[in-house]
């Protein structure tokens, strides 16, 4: 058994590509793409739902009010890291050049209770 899905890209049907052109003779018409969902699942997330970045965009801007309700963000989230580091690193393939990094360490908070 095969499911598949429309594309919700709101222009997806709109776009002149020879694979979404169906219809008899003289009726063509430029279709929405159809994703099939193979036996493992694939694929998944939001590619289950859109033919492309471009689709998922465009749907997203369209509906960017609607999905910010979904999880509104009023204040900024942290990540605890250690105090940053800038480290030397030496290059395998060539022992003359070297370039510095700032080294961010995130602290792992998994075991804190609470
Ligand atoms: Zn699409």
């Amino acid at each position: 058994m095969s499911e598949h899905y429309w594309c919700h890209g709101p222009s997806c049907h709109t776009y002149a590509t020879q694979d979404r052109v169906r219809g008899s003779k003289g009726s063509k018409v430029l279709r929405t793409r159809k994703i099939k969902i193979n036996n493992n699942g694939w694929p998944s997330g939001f590619y289950k739902y859109f033919c492309s970045n471009s689709c998922y965009n465009s749907f997203a801007d369209k509906h960017a009010e609607q999905i910010i309700k979904i999880e509104p963000r009023h204040e900024p989230l942290e990540t605890p890291i250690e105090d940053p580091k800038k480290v030397t690193r030496h290059s395998t393939y060539n022992p003359d050049y070297s370039w510095t990094e700032t080294e961010i360490k995130k602290i792992d908070t998994s075991n804190n209770v609470g």
